[in-house]
């Protein structure tokens, strides 16, 4: 069968159209649609319909209804004019938006669901690709990447530490937040204030490097053989208290093996060991000068790095700095998955679960043959892995692999 008969497209296309024709019915309008450019990326199309714009709700869901696109997106920008050419548009402001995908994490269950292919010589390997084929030393790769529930899990632990930041440091109210399900592998938040909206790309620049924890520096934290103040810093705001913070979690849960792979200076790494219960005591209650004695200089930078690391949110930071980004618009359908792109109420997404809830092909079943895909847990029942294999399949899960290219209809 021809390579291009995977994914079944016209089967999928007609499934996405079936899904519209109610489904646009739940498609809300972004806050002042008037001013929103619209894009969208109709299956086989290599384009984007960009410069789109609506007059009001029921013209974007009779949009949806007419042309059942592949993947469906809106500015975070607003414009004067959102159906001009870019330069014409007339900017006016643009929401706060991040992005967290967990492509762009490193996480050890992408050794078991992803792999590479060398595009020159197929040699082949699991995980991310390296930077050059061990083969022929070309670096060009034919990429599979899947997903599973812990890269899910990850991408959404990143999504809480960054709304703890939003609301904690820069004082946004829980209102002035939305919370996306992307349809795949993240999670997208929305910041809709004034405050935000005129920042320019500099100054979204520096939240990004706020939120990233970039350029903290051991001694602007108190962390100096200078004893400034007295007292804890564990329960400051902003970064202060965070980098105390970080550093007693980095420093409590590390096991000796984890520190020493740290290869900190010799005294520090014994003493991180030894004294640990009287450097935690001292974080705890007293000003962070005290523990420089236990640590070199070289050594609390990589210790404060590998720390602030953990605290800090793995945004994107291309999307934040963008001030004409398309993002993925709520309720419709992510064309990569069969998913739904999903509003999540901040107070629910500790138990969000997107491999329920954002299913949207939830009755009937369908005959794939699936050419390779690893395990998915999809509604609570496991499917795969699959190889080369023909398959009758609930239609969620069938949806899925058609999605992802992986499979095809047999008929
Ligand atoms: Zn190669
Ligand atoms: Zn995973």
């Amino acid at each position: 069968m021809a390579e291009q008969d995977w994914g079944s497209e016209q089967y999928v296309l007609e499934h996405f159209g079936g899904f519209y024709s109610t489904g646009a019915q739940h498609v809300e309008a972004p806050t002042e649609i008037k001013q929103r450019e619209f894009g969208f990326l109709s299956f086989g199309g290599r384009t984007m319909f960009r410069h789109i714009g609506f007059e009001d709700t029921e013209e974007l869901r009779r949009y949806l209804r007419n042309y059942s696109p592949a993947h469906s997106y809106f500015s975070a920008a607003y414009y004067q004019e959102p159906r001009a050419p870019m330069a014409e548009k007339g900017w006016i402001g643009a929401d706060l938006v991040f992005d967290i995908d967990a492509d762009h994490f490193d996480l050890p269950c992408q050794k078991t669901h992803d792999r590479w292919t060398c595009k020159t010589c197929g040699e082949a390997g699991k995980g991310h690709p390296p930077e050059r084929c061990p083969g022929c030393g070309k670096a060009t790769f034919a990429e599979e990447n899947w997903l599973c529930e812990s890269c899910l899990d990850a991408a959404k632990y990143e999504a809480q530490k960054l709304l703890d930041m939003l609301i904690q440091d820069f004082g946004f109210q829980p209102s002035e937040l939305s919370v996306n399900f992307s349809g795949n592998r993240g999670y997208h938040v929305h910041v809709r204030s004034p405050l935000a909206k005129d920042l320019d790309q500099l100054a979204r620049r520096e939240v990004v490097d706020y939120i990233l924890g970039i350029g903290i520096e051991a001694e602007y934290q108190g962390l100096t053989s200078r004893q400034v103040g007295g007292g804890s810093m564990l329960g400051r705001g902003g970064w202060r208290g965070r980098t105390i913070r970080a550093l007693y979690d980095f420093v409590g849960k590390s096991t000796p093996e984890e520190i020493k792979a740290l290869k900190l200076g010799r005294n520090t790494t014994r003493d991180l060991i030894e004294e640990k219960d009287e450097i935690l005591s001292s974080l705890m209650n007293q000003h962070p000068s005290r523990i420089v004695r236990y640590i070199d200089k070289k050594s609390m930078e990589k210790l404060l790095d590998a720390a602030v690391d953990e605290q800090a949110s793995a945004i994107d930071t291309v999307v934040t700095t963008d001030l004409r980004r398309l993002i993925r618009l709520p309720n419709t359908l992510h064309g990569k998955t069969g998913w739904l792109t999903q509003n999540v109420p901040i107070e629910d997404l500790p138990d969000y679960d997107p491999l329920t809830m954002a299913v949207a092909f939830n009755e009937g079943t369908e005959k794939v043959y699936i050419k390779r895909a690893p395990e998915i847990n999809l509604q609570g029942e496991v499917y795969g892995p699959f190889e080369e294999e023909t398959r009758e399949l609930p239609l969620a899960v069938a949806m899925f692999l058609l999605c992802r290219k992986s499979a095809r209809v047999v008929r």
